[in-house]
């Protein structure tokens, strides 16, 4: 490990830790003007617990955890949304999309937070300071998402400093700065203490990270066994593992895929080409991993940056990308005409089930079914979009020869070309 100039063992590695105000709730409003400024919570349906308050409901003392009931008693005009994951993961992508631009070492820690591993463009920490102002800044205005960000030699440092000023504050630990930091943190203020180390730690006598870091390792370890040396080394702010590099893993729960276009669009004609390709993209990875759909969501964002979504429960379950389109098309009427132009649309499907009923399908579905795996088999040899329905050519021409249509094409009976010309 390299040294910082003039501090001995010190990492000089720049790590920021971005992490996300109120996130659900704040997509929320994000998504819908007249919840801005509202004291918002985000829930499940009927029974629910509060997932995420804004902190216009915060203000009124409404916490995650409480029921709707204690949330409504603390503030009778309490405004209860629904939560919907797809919109969340949909907008963290964004986000990850921002901070891809200035390193590929963006870890995913949660869906609101990411480390990022900026030392490669930073030479030192005021420039650490003015890259993570700008990721912080474009965030905001890009996504319209707020953020408390934290600047430091490791993980553990940066997240401790991005939840120093909250909501939306940037701090730095300069590595100068460290050792009056540990001596001045009490332990459980160190992200993996929890109540109950924090007691015993106190009651041998460590209070603060500086004590736990020069704390006897063998009296550390008598107490709790093989995470005595992890939490001295946690004392001392060094965390293990550096900043991985980015990888996003879908919740198994849905697949989902989304697309911004390359300029806002009236034009339904372009959409809904788009949308084909999401359903093929989407029906790809449900047969990869054996699934059939139960559920199919279709999120817009308008010109505006509002944003909507709307649920179709599909019996019977489907796999194929037709079936997906022609469902997402349905939903895709309810939304039109448009009053702004598209922005940006988003397919998912969940409540995926096993897909063990290949037995009892119709002949009609298994030939649709059957079509598409050749389909599969044919692109998987000879690359993408060897064979493709019309709507890859209307992409193609809406956003020009470079497009990269990220999706495999597959299970549309009618309309196909070759695209070997
Ligand atoms: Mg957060």
């Amino acid at each position: 490990m390299e040294t910082y100039k003039g501090v001995p063992g010190m990492s000089s590695k720049v790590i920021l830790h971005m992490d996300m105000n109120a996130f659900f709730a704040s997509v929320e409003q994000q998504s819908n003007p007249a919840l801005r400024g509202k004291p918002v919570i985000v829930c499940g349906r009927g029974r629910t617990v509060v997932t995420t308050a804004s902190y216009e409901a915060r203000r009124y003392g409404v916490k995650t955890g409480m029921s709707l009931y204690e949330a409504k008693k603390c503030c009778p005009r309490i405004i209860p949304v629904e939560g919907n994951h797809v919109k969340y993961a949909d907008t963290a992508k964004m986000i990850h999309e921002i901070c891809l631009e200035y390193t590929c070492f963006v870890e995913v820690f949660s869906i609101d937070e990411v480390f990022m591993d900026i030392s490669q463009v930073c030479e030192s920490f005021d420039c650490g300071r003015i890259i993570a102002k700008r990721i912080q800044k474009r965030v905001k205005k890009e996504i319209g998402i707020s953020s408390s960000v934290g600047v430091a030699p490791g993980k553990l440092l940066a997240k401790l400093a991005s939840g120093r000023d909250k909501p939306s504050g940037l701090v730095v630990f300069n590595p100068h700065d460290i050792e009056e930091i540990l001596s001045q943190t009490p332990v459980e203020d160190i992200c993996g203490i929890g109540e109950r180390t924090r007691a015993k730690l106190n009651n041998m006598g460590i209070e603060t990270l500086k004590e736990l870091g020069s704390a006897d390792t063998q009296l550390l370890i008598k107490s709790f066994g093989f995470m005595g040396n992890i939490l001295k080394k946690m004392g001392k702010g060094e965390e293990p593992g550096d900043v991985s590099p980015y990888c996003w893993k879908e919740p198994l729960k849905s697949i989902g895929h989304s697309n911004t276009f390359p300029r806002d669009t009236f034009n339904i004609d372009v959409v809904k080409s788009f949308l084909s390709l999401l359903s093929e993209k989407v029906a790809g990875r449900l047969r990869s991993c054996g699934r059939l759909a139960g559920k199919l969501s279709l999120y817009i964002r308008f010109s505006d940056f509002s944003g909507r979504s709307r649920q179709k429960t599909l019996s019977p379950a489907v796999k194929t990308g037709r079936d997906i389109f022609m469902h997402a098309c349905r939903i895709l009427k309810s939304f039109m005409p448009f009053k702004k132009a598209v922005r940006h649309i988003g397919v998912c499907v969940s409540s995926l089930i096993p897909d063990r009923a290949q037995g009892f399908l119709f002949e009609k579905e298994k030939r649709k079914e059957k079509l598409a795996e050749a389909m599969d088999k044919i692109n998987k040899r000879y690359g993408d979009f060897m064979i493709r329905p019309l709507a890859v050519d209307i992409a193609r021409d809406f956003t020009g020869p470079d497009i990269e249509i990220p999706a495999k094409v597959h299970g549309f009976p009618a309309g196909f070309r070759n695209a070997g010309k």
